[in-house]
């Protein structure tokens, strides 16, 4: 029903790519010397996931500015994530939870390993063992930060935008001037993100943009999704074009299960199965606190093997 039309990948040793040509913004139309700063300047992913690689030409420099609090949002609502990752944003791997805060989580390379550090105060932690099976369980509970949700959203529409043909832009206008103010809703109807992640030991610094357009003209599904991938996270939405999505309904969630190969910092690449994806409703202008509460550990003291799963606040 989908078929791949764009896929940008950034995986560490990649050589520096540009998207689009410096002739006008492709948010605002801006034209002209002076407008577009570095070649450099503009990051078609966030730097903060780990892009070094990828800009975009045709986003000025005032754009630019506007769209780094979109992206910051949706920074703050992976924070967690990207710190059990290791990501490596513009200022080392990021810290989760304010100094002073109930809980942290702190990422280091000791000895050439990754070694996490998770603090907390009070009551809320819980260490348990399973008696049937020997687990041990510990739940990390995790402050994080506050993100304004819709300004998540439009990060995410704002890197699909960046990818799309330009064939397509037309399509796409009302997304595009949206854009512009921080707070205007870019549609109707709820700014829904599928979420999923998936936990892999050592989870390595490469990104995927992917945009899939409908196939079958006749389909009642939407014309453009979007699908991120960042690590161990992954976020998928429908990208509202203003004429080929007039007939769809509203779509009970966005399901696509996604499986990747990361490549390894030894060599080689890891197979990824991202989970079944959650769903978000990101419309809303009211800053919120990052949506999972705590990590769950699960660990066989015997085999030392363990897996963490993200538990989302109610
Ligand atoms: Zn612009």
């Amino acid at each position: 029903m989908y078929e791949q039309i764009v896929q940008e990948l950034v995986e560490p040793g990649t050589v520096r790519r540009f998207l689009g040509e410096r002739t006008r913004c492709r948010y605002c139309g801006a034209s002209g010397p002076g407008v577009f700063g570095k070649r450099s300047n503009a990051h078609t992913l966030p730097a903060a996931l780990g892009n070094r690689t990828l800009f975009s030409l045709d986003e000025c420099r005032a754009c630019n500015d506007k769209f780094s609090l979109y992206e910051d949002a949706l920074c703050k609502a992976v924070g967690p994530f990207l710190t059990l990752g290791g990501v490596r944003g513009r200022s080392g791997v990021r810290k989760t939870g304010k100094t002073g805060s109930t809980s942290t989580v702190r990422h280091s390379v000791f000895e050439g390993k990754r070694r996490l550090s998770i603090r907390s105060e009070g009551d809320a932690e819980m260490v348990g063992v399973d008696q049937s099976t020997g687990m041990l369980n510990i739940t990390m509970p995790i402050e994080g930060d506050v993100f304004v949700p819709r300004y998540a959203y439009k990060a995410l529409m704002k890197i699909g935008l960046s990818m799309l043909p330009t064939e397509e832009l037309p399509m796409f206008r009302k997304a595009i001037a949206s854009l512009a103010n921080l707070e205007t809703e870019p549609h109707c109807g709820p700014m829904q993100v599928g979420f999923s992640y998936a936990f892999v030991d050592n989870a390595p610094p490469a990104l995927a943009g992917t945009l899939l357009r409908r196939s079958d003209v006749r389909a009642h599904v939407p014309y453009m999704l979007f699908l991120l991938m960042a690590g161990s996270v992954c976020f998928q939405i429908w990208l509202r074009s203003d004429d080929q999505d007039a007939d769809v309904p509203e779509v009970g969630r966005l399901g696509i299960r996604f499986n990747a190969q990361l490549p390894k910092p030894e060599g080689g690449h890891l197979p990824i199965s991202y989970c079944d994806p959650i769903q978000f409703d990101w419309s809303e202008l009211t800053p919120k606190l990052q949506p999972f509460r705590a990590f769950q550990l699960t660990f066989d003291p015997q085999t030392t093997e363990g897996s963490l799963t993200p538990i989302p606040r109610v």
